[in-house]
């Protein structure tokens, strides 16, 4: 058998060259398995390079210095190599998925084609031995990926039923690596979206904003629909019918590459604030994206402020924060884009005067004013008391319409003036 030339060219790196050299020396069979396989075969670099052995986690720890039991109890030991993490797996085989979400049993195997034959799709499904160049393809990985397909290792609707996440991640990797669906395995989903519902929705989150970050991300959520799959974790959007193609086009569109900058143009016009904050628990995500979600979805529609002033578009930086005017303006120009090109340019100069006035960090909250608490007491001739609170928002109020007049004096002055007003 030759071996693909992206095999041969492969920069694998040194410590896990020397991991499977040291496995392979104590007599163990020792592969690269599974995304760097699919990767390198792409041509693509590798994120991470996983080993699969037929060692027994005890083994593989007696076999180094210095590893760590990451996931001992599914065989996964990750050795320390030269300062590189390298997780180390037994080849091992799962058995009874009682309810579709993990297997209820592991079992070490000695053989690395039982190790793949659990793997879910063809193109996951090889293994490499990076020092002899042997690629072992029992299911023709290699076949798909010419072909450009997602297929699972045998039988889609058992390999659907056994672990429910496996729909969702066909559709992932087909959005994430531009490749569609073998029909066999796009068939099977339906059949088998009462598994799926049982996933934990983290792990559905997981695979979803992987597939929302990725290159098609509109093709993914047109097939997430079209599969019956969105229905069950964002049935929002799957039943918004025309709209749908509309708001996957926007959160397609929208850079950079981010997730909450994704999801929000996803949400902006489906939801209100309130339904996008109870998405995001639904679907646990983070309390700080659910938070930074909610807040551009609240702001989203940008083109509202077209027309504003200055001192009214310094009221909306202060209500979304300087941290986030990036974020929220390229969530309104993806909006934009998938809805009404025509006014783009508009919403162009706009997102223009924004940043503009953003760069000169205005003051926009009572921290920032030239006065604090102790100087407008000592200015009214008041001790503590409620007025210290009117006064500080109506200098803010002053600071928001005019930021040149954020100086002591000028406040001072200003305060004096509200004082006299108020008191006649
Ligand atoms: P990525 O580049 O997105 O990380 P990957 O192929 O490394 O892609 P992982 O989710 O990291 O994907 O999984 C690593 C490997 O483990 C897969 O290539 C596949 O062989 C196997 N695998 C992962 N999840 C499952 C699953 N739910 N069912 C069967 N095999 C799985
Ligand atoms: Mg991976």
């Amino acid at each position: 058998m030759t071996t693909p030339a992206p095999l041969i060219d492969a920069d694998v790196p040194r410590p896990v060259l020397d991991v499977i050299a040291r496995l392979r020396e104590l007599g163990h069979a020792a592969f690269l398995v599974g995304g760097c396989v699919r990767d390198t075969l792409r041509g693509y670099h590798p994120k991470d390079f996983d080993v699969a052995t037929s060692a027994l986690p005890e083994e593989v720890q007696r076999a180094f210095r210095k590893v760590i039991p990451t996931g001992i109890q599914h065989g996964t030991v990750t050795v320390l190599m030269s300062g590189t993490h390298v997780e180390v797996t037994t080849f091992r085989s799962e058995s009874e998925y009682h309810d579709g979400r993990r297997p209820s049993a592991v079992t070490f195997e000695q053989d690395i084609v039982k190790d793949l034959s659990r793997r879910d799709f063809t193109i996951n499904a090889m293994a490499w031995n990076p020092l002899s160049h042997e690629l072992v393809d029992p299911f023709g990985g290699q076949e798909d990926l010419k072909a450009r397909l997602v297929r699972c290792v045998g039988s889609a609707v058992e390999r659907f039923s056994e672990d429910g996440l496996r729909p969702l991640r066909a559709v992932r990797f087909a959005a994430v690596l531009d490749f569609t669906l073998d029909p066999g395995t796009q068939a099977a989903i339906p059949a088998t979206l009462p598994v799926f519902r049982k996933v934990a929705h983290e792990r559905v989150r997981e695979e979803f904003v992987k597939l929302l970050l990725s290159k098609r991300a509109e093709f993914g959520l047109e097939l997430l629909t079209a599969t019956g799959l969105l229905d069950v974790f964002l049935p929002e959007l799957a039943r918004a019918d025309v709209e749908a193609a509309r708001l996957a086009r926007a959160a397609a569109a929208a850079e950079p590459v981010d997730a909450e900058i994704r999801l929000a143009a996803l949400l902006a016009d489906l939801v209100d604030p309130h339904r996008a904050e109870e998405i995001g628990v639904r679907l646990k995500f983070p309390t700080k994206t659910i938070e930074r979600v909610r807040l551009l979805v609240t702001h989203a529609r940008l083109e509202q402020h077209v027309g504003d002033s200055d001192p009214a578009l310094r009221r909306l930086l202060a209500k979304v924060g300087l941290g986030n005017v990036e974020a929220l303006t390229s969530v309104a120009r993806a909006r934009i884009q998938a809805r009404e090109p025509s006014r783009l340019p508009e919403m162009e100069v706009l997102i223009g005067r924004l940043h503009t006035l953003a760069a000169v960090k205005p003051p926009l909250t009572s921290k920032d004013l030239a006065l604090n608490g102790g100087a407008i007491m000592a200015t009214l001739g008041v001790g503590p008391s409620p007025i210290v609170g009117e006064a500080t928002r109506f200098l803010l109020e002053q600071v928001l319409d005019e930021p040149a007049r954020n100086e002591p004096e000028t406040l001072k002055e200003l305060l004096r003036g509200w004082q006299q007003a108020r008191g006649a």
